[in-house]
Order: C-alpha cells, then sequence, then structure tokens
C-alpha cells in the first residue's frame, strides 16, 4: 500500500513528476495517490526522493 501524509506534504511536485502513473498534485496542491497497490519500486523511488519524507511504502 502506497501512501502520503498530505499534511507534511510541501506541494513540491517531484513525486508526481517522476511517477504520475501512482501520483497526482489535487486541487489544494498536494499530492495524492492514484494507485496505492502500484508499482512498489517506483513508488520507494519517489520515498526516498521526497525532501520531507511523507511517502510511505508497505
Ligand atoms: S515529493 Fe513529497 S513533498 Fe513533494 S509533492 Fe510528493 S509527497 Fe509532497
Amino acid at each position: 500500500m502506497i501512501k502520503v501524509d498530505q499534511e507534511g506534504c510541501i506541494g513540491c511536485g517531484l513525486c508526481a513528476n517522476m511517477h504520475p502513473e501512482i501520483f497526482a498534485m489535487n486541487a489544494d496542491g498536494k499530492s495524492e495517490v492514484v494507485d496505492e497497490n502500484g508499482d512498489h519500486e517506483a513508488a520507494q523511488e519517489a520515498a526516498a526522493a521526497c525532501p520531507v519524507n511523507v511517502i510511505s511504502v508497505e
């Protein structure tokens, strides 16, 4: 399950740029998971790149 803690998201857009098949920016400018069962390797890559570490993959 791929999740974003939206409270901590600073809206940099990195995850959605890297993997738009998994993440999208919502109307509040926060990242939203569009495929919570998406590719875990891709999600881990985005999680590692997230500047505030709010993406979790389990
Ligand atoms: S990389 Fe992190 S801070 Fe940036 S939009 Fe994605 S979840 Fe938010």
